[in-house]
């Protein structure tokens, strides 16, 4: 009897494992594991959420119109370029699937994002991993790792879990010398925390093989409700469309999503508390003799002189009820990655990392 057989990959897969969310016989849990905006989403999108329910009975639009059209206005951006999907995830899932299968490769780097390699075995490719330089992405270590094979190039900018950015000149000088025959995607979950950086808006507009993907889950505060886009070439977002299912996004996502990107003095105000707490934490994590580089993101990467230290700081805060990401997965057993928070939120992290070291 033949049995039945998963495709090629598949059983590669390590299930993705999500941030903490709750602490055993704790109400006043303080999650900051999954680099979520402490604000939530704007007003406005959760009125346009709510106004969409009723609508339920309805089947969305196939197109997302309306909401490509919202975000080209508020970008800059064509519509026609723009596709949308359940999360950015979803983005990053499409081009594996479109432009990769077995005997392919998909690069990623040494912290990159952990969906990377799922991604990939899901394709049936085979996910390389490239070293970063002092936790920033190394231009030359990627071209080197290219070959034949390699149909995707995956950088995080800025990255995650690092916080670390790689300059707009390195970006260029990294897609101009990749072969045509490989599509570079610049995730850009963070763009909007990184102050002056265009998260390779640039780069999409004018080269043939790069995608940019972007996020509703992170400063708009919407990321239990799944909605992110890709920007890239007419070409490249119609083969993306062929295998994107038709009604992938509820009448919710879209009217929320809709809302969510013309509010932007909301997403402003989001950028500036995030500035603020993060450069305070920062600050303070140093002061305690903490090592953390420079983020771009919303949240901050602690280095702790062993991965001891690390756990006995993660036990601390956890009896304090503060749920931080452990991220010995991505290549730091001694670090913990840090969500930035509110004003107050913030200062309950110090406080506790205070304490700590005093009983330390
Ligand atoms: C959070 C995150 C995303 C966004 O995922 P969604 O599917 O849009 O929620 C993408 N890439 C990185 C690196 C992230 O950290």
């Amino acid at each position: 009897m033949p049995q039945i057989t998963p495709q090629p990959g598949i059983m590669e897969i390590d299930l993705y494992v999500g941030g903490k969310s709750s602490i055993a016989g704790r109400d006043d849990v303080l999650k900051l594991s999954s680099n979520e905006n402490p604000l939530g989403p704007s007003p406005v999108a959760l009125d346009a959420l709510v106004a969409a329910a009723s609508g339920a009975h309805r089947y969305p639009s196939t197109d997302h119109a309306e909401l490509r059209a919202a975000i080209g206005e508020v970008h800059g951006l064509d519509p026609e370029r723009i596709i949308c999907g359940v999360g950015s995830d979803e983005v990053l899932q499409f081009v594996c699937q479109a432009y990769a299968g077995p005997g392919d490769e998909i690069i990623h780097t040494e912290h990159g994002f952990s969906m990377y390699p799922i991604l990939a075995h899901m394709a049936g490719a085979t996910p390389i991993k490239v070293p970063e330089r002092n936790r920033v992405v190394d231009v030359d270590l990627v071209l080197a790792a290219i070959t034949d094979r390699t149909r995707v190039i995956f950088i995080t900018n800025p990255g995650n879990p690092t916080g670390t950015i790689l300059p707009d000149g390195a970006l260029e000088r990294l897609v101009a010398a990749v072969p045509e025959h490989v599509i570079v995607v610049l995730d850009g979950a963070y763009t909007e925390f990184a102050d002056g950086h265009d998260g390779g808006v640039t780069l999409a507009d004018t080269r043939p093989n790069v995608l940019m993907t972007r996020t509703f889950s992170k400063i708009y505060g919407l990321g239990g409700l799944r909605i992110g886009w890709g920007y890239g070439a007419k070409e490249l977002i119609d083969v993306l469309n062929r295998i994107r299912q038709p009604f992938n996004l509820s009448v919710v996502q879209l009217a929320a999503g809709e809302a969510a990107v013309r509010d932007q003095d909301w997403v402003h105000e989001c950028a500036r508390l995030n500035a603020d707490q993060r450069a305070r934490l920062t600050g303070a994590l140093r002061q305690l003799g903490i090592a953390c580089d420079d983020s771009f993101g919303n949240f901050v990467l602690a280095r702790f002189a062993s991965e001891a230290e690390a756990l006995a700081a993660d036990a601390a805060l956890q009896d304090d009820g503060i749920i931080v990401r452990r991220v010995g997965g991505y290549g730091f057993p001694e670090g913990l990655r840090i969500t930035i928070g509110d004003e107050a939120m913030t200062g309950r992290v110090i406080a506790a990392l205070n304490r700590w070291r005093e009983g330390a």
